[in-house]
C-alpha cells in the first residue's frame, strides 16, 4: 500500500482527493488546520471502506508544524510515495484593497506551504515518489479581484517546474489547475453570480471536487509515469492556453 499526504484534506478538493485514493488502496494523510471533525469524517468513511487513513493537524504555512506532520506520518504509516499541496486559501481583494497581512498569509499558505511539504517530506520518500500541487486557472489568467492569489498559484507553478527538474529521475512533480470548482471556496457566490459563471465555462457547469481528484489520482499514479512538470487544466475550457 502506497502513502499519501495530502494538505487541506477536511474539506472540498483534498476531501475528495482523500476519499478517492482511500478508497482506490493508497493509505491517506488527511491534513487540516481548523476542522478537526470534518478531517474525521474523512478519515472515517476511508475506514468504513476498509482503507487506511489518519488525520493530522498542522498549519501548513509553519515550517516546524509541516516537519512534525510529516515526521508523525511516515512515523506512523513508513515511507512516502505521494503528496498533494492542496491547502489554500483565497483572499478576493484587488490591489488597492488588500493589506500587507493579507497578501504575506496568501503567500505563506499557498505557496510557502506548497515549498513546506514537499522540502520536510524529502527525507521521508520513497525511491520512486511522486507530487501534485493545486495551482488554480488564475495562475495563468491572473485576475479582476485577487492579487496575492493568482500570484501565489503562478508561484506554485514555477516551484513545480524547477522541483520536476530537480527531483528527477526518481520524484516527478506535477500540478493541476482547477476552474470554478463547487467547494466552500466558492460559497459566497450568489445565484447570480453562479448563473453567469456557468453561461461563461464551455461545457455550461462548474466543476465538482471528484473531476479534480480523478485528475491528481491520475498524475500521482503510475499512469502518468512519463509525465512530470506538467499542468493539467481541469476547467471546462474557461481558459484554454
Ligand atoms: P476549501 O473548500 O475552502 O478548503 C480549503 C482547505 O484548505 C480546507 O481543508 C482547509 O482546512 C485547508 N487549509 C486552509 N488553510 C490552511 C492552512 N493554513 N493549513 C492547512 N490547511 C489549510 O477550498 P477548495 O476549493 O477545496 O480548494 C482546495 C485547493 O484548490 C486550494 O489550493 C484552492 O486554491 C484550489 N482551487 C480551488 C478552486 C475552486 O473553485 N474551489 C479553483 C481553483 C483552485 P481547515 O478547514 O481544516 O482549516
Amino acid at each position: 500500500m502506497k502513502n499519501v499526504l495530502i494538505t487541506g484534506a477536511s474539506r472540498g478538493i483534498g476531501r475528495a482527493t482523500a476519499i478517492l485514493l482511500g478508497t482506490r488502496g493508497y493509505r491517506v494523510g488527511i491534513n487540516y488546520f481548523t476542522s478537526k471533525e470534518r478531517a474525521m469524517e474523512v478519515k472515517n468513511i476511508i475506514l468504513a471502506h476498509g482503507g487506511e487513513a489518519e488525520i493530522y493537524r498542522a498549519d501548513v504555512s509553519s515550517y516546524s508544524q509541516v516537519e512534525g506532520m510529516v515526521r508523525d506520518f511516515s512515523e506512523d504509516f513508513g515511507k512516502i510515495y505521494g503528496l498533494v499541496a492542496n491547502a489554500g486559501i483565497y483572499i478576493r481583494r484587488n490591489i488597492r484593497e488588500m493589506s500587507l497581512e493579507d497578501w504575506r498569509k496568501t503567500i505563506a499558505t499557498n505557496l510557502d506551504g506548497t515549498f513546506y511539504l514537499a522540502r520536510a517530506s524529502l527525507p521521508y520518500l520513497t525511491e520512486k515518489a511522486s507530487m501534485v500541487f493545486i495551482a488554480s486557472q488564475l495562475a495563468f489568467r491572473g485576475s479582476p479581484s485577487s492579487v496575492a492569489y493568482s500570484a501565489s498559484k503562478a508561484g506554485a507553478l514555477g516551484l513545480m517546474r524547477s522541483l520536476a527538474l530537480q527531483l528527477a529521475p526518481n520524484v516527478r512533480v506535477n500540478a493541476v489547475s482547477p476552474g470554478t470548482i463547487d467547494t466552500d471556496m466558492i460559497s459566497s457566490y450568489s445565484a447570480e453570480q453562479r448563473k453567469k459563471r456557468e453561461d461563461a465555462i464551455p461545457l455550461r457547469r462548474i466543476g465538482t471536487p471528484k473531476e479534480v481528484a480523478e485528475t491528481v489520482a491520475f498524475l500521482l499514479s503510475e499512469k502518468a509515469s512519463y509525465i512530470t512538470g506538467a499542468c493539467l487544466d481541469v476547467n471546462g475550457g474557461f481558459y484554454i492556453h
